[in-house]
């Protein structure tokens, strides 16, 4: 039998590694209870209006959702100041970033540019449709070297990511050098968009957005998701600000159910929780200094974060990165080893609530106290 051709495009794929479940870790080590600071998601869990909406729908379950999401999109059209039909709705960002490939490119003709380490998702789409993935080095500190990422621009560009604050190192650049490099890409690829990922981007000032500056450049989409600082990571619910015509081809192409009733519906009251959202910021604030501190203080280099995360690395006369993260494992807190970013020698820990941040300090200053060598 011959195989068809995409199978062997699929067959050698890495699949894309999530963190590692709470359940898997409780009984692999025994263990009551498992704190889990590997996938940023939100340390107060989910947001109580959108809980309770949850409950007031189940009985709407048996319901196929309404066909465009309108009333969503209307509501986060007015979030962002611009209109319905520049809005795309998808089950988790990981949709959006999916279809923008599937519309946007032409298998074995087209390129997507990003830098690396980059979110793995982009290449792994990427490939599945058959794209070229040209991957730019960032700075030495984790900076974005703009000019680098520009070079891999030609005219078979049609999408350019960027993921900012950046995941894993939680860096972020200002929306004037986001706005010069969308001209730039305008310049060089006048098909090919430029995607701004701006997952955490709640978790910093609203000055570095260049979406919130209102100055949206016409070649760019903006990506947005749920699963972050409104807490709704299970429910799968992302969105971007696009131009009409990327939305309209992006509607013509999404399954027409791929955002449910429950997710749907949990949203329109997260977005009108602000308790929600305060508490949420002031958590990620308080505790993102608390470990930035403790952590250096330990003597671990730690980079400075936009995010709801730290990237740090142990120091040199401690256990490496990967046995720090097995020691603390088996005392039942997940964080996120780096091998999968070509970082083997640094770890990601996602800020938690208070407890979780104390009981993760705790934890690493018994693993690099243990570990210390004798001078
Ligand atoms: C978490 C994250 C997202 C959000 O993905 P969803 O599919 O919406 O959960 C998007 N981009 C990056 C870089 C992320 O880390």
């Amino acid at each position: 039998m011959t195989k068809p051709e995409a199978l062997g495009r699929i067959r050698d794929l890495a699949p894309y590694a999530p963190g590692l479940s709470i359940d898997e870790i409780a009984s692999r080590h025994g263990l009551a209870r498992v704190i889990k600071l590997a996938s940023n998601e939100n340390p107060l869990g989910a947001s109580p209006l959108a809980q309770d909406a949850i409950r007031r729908h189940a009985a709407q379950a048996f319901r196929y959702p309404q066909g465009g999401n309108p009333r969503l999109a209307a509501a986060i059209a007015a979030l962002h100041d611009v209109e319905p039909q520049n809005i795309l709705i998808g089950n988790g960002s990981d949709e959006i970033i999916d279809l923008l490939c599937r519309i946007m490119a032409r298998e074995g003709e087209h390129n997507i540019v990003c830098f690396r380490p980059y979110f793995s998702l982009y290449p792994i789409q990427a490939r599945i449709c058959g794209l070229e993935t040209r991957r730019a080095p960032l700075n030495e500190d984790l900076s974005f070297n703009m000019q680098a990422l520009l070079d891999l621009v030609d005219e078979s560009t049609r999408l350019v990511f960027l993921t900012t604050p950046d995941n894993p190192s939680g860096y972020c650049p200002d929306a004037a050098s986001v706005a010069s490099l969308a001209q730039a890409v305008a310049r060089r690829a006048p098909a090919a968009l430029l995607v701004v990922d701006e997952a955490y981007m709640d978790f910093t000032g609203p000055e570095m957005s260049l979406l919130a500056s209102g100055n949206i450049p016409a070649n760019a989409v903006f990506m947005r998701t749920f699963s972050k600082s409104f807490g709704l990571a299970g429910l799968r619910l992302g969105y971007a600000v696009a131009p009409a015509a990327i939305a309209d081809a992006f509607w013509r192409a999404r399954l027409p159910f791929s955002v449910n009733i429950m997710a749907e519906a949990a949203a329109l009251a997260a977005l009108e929780d602000e308790a929600f959202r305060q508490a949420t910021m002031a958590t990620v604030r308080k505790g993102r200094e608390l470990l930035a501190r403790e952590l250096e203080l330990m003597g671990c280099r730690v980079w400075p974060s936009h995010a709801n995360f730290l990237l740090f690395q142990p120091p040199a006369n401690a256990p490496k990165a990967r046995q720090c993260f097995d020691e603390l494992l088996a005392m039942g807190i997940i964080i996120r080893t780096l091998d999968g970013y070509g970082m083997p020698d640094r770890l990601r820990v996602s800020i938690g609530n208070h407890e979780e941040n104390m009981l993760f300090l705790n934890a690493m200053r018994k693993v690099l106290q243990s570990g210390q060598q004798m001078p």
